[in-house]
């Protein structure tokens, strides 16, 4: 009774995953995108997509003040971008973990980051920096009608 209250109570997060222009150019979107299925968490939104100016704009609007925000807006929409919405306990952090710190040189090693790129304005990936901005941020990328409910088969495998 108590173990199952407690799972129950648990947060299921959504994170906004994305490979940037550089992962796609580079053939990254296949290695990306398993690290995350490895990992055990769930596909709920998948596209490859040419990010507009002005949707850039607001997905980094905290990052306007920024001296590498032009430049930012010109990396990411430089070419397309897959776009991923992702689901799970814990989901958040541990993107964040997979994804490695914003520097790739200072990345661990065996994260997407630390052994994928080299420097921070060509860091492959992005990832939802908080389960606020991962509701956030897949709601501005994705539709509704785009984003699926589906229970994996292997469901009762990843979590008892
Ligand atoms: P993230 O959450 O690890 O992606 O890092 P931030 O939210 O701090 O920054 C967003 C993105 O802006 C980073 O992933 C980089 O692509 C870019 N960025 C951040 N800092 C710099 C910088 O100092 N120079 C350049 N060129 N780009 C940066
Ligand atoms: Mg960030």
């Amino acid at each position: 009774f108590l173990p199952n209250l407690v799972a129950s109570l648990e947060q299921v997060e959504q994170t906004y995953i994305m490979v940037k222009p550089d992962g796609v150019q580079r053939g990254l979107v296949g290695e990306i995108i398993s690290r995350f299925e490895r990992k055990g968490f769930k596909l709920t939104g998948l596209k490859l997509f040419q990010c507009p100016k002005e949707l850039a704009e607001e997905h980094y609007k905290d990052l306007r003040a920024k001296p590498f925000y032009p430049k930012l807006i010109d990396y990411i929409t430089s070419g397309p971008v897959v776009s991923m919405a992702w689901e799970g306990v814990g989901v958040v952090a541990s993107a964040r973990k997979l994804i490695g710190s914003t520097d790739p040189l200072q990345a661990e090693t065996g994260t997407i980051r630390g052994d994928l790129a080299v420097q921070t304005g060509r860091n492959v990936v992005h990832g939802s920096d908080s389960p606020e901005n991962g509701r956030r941020e897949t709601a501005l990328w994705f539709k509704e009608v785009e984003l699926c409910q589906w229970t994996p088969a292997q469901a009762s495998w990843l979590r008892e």
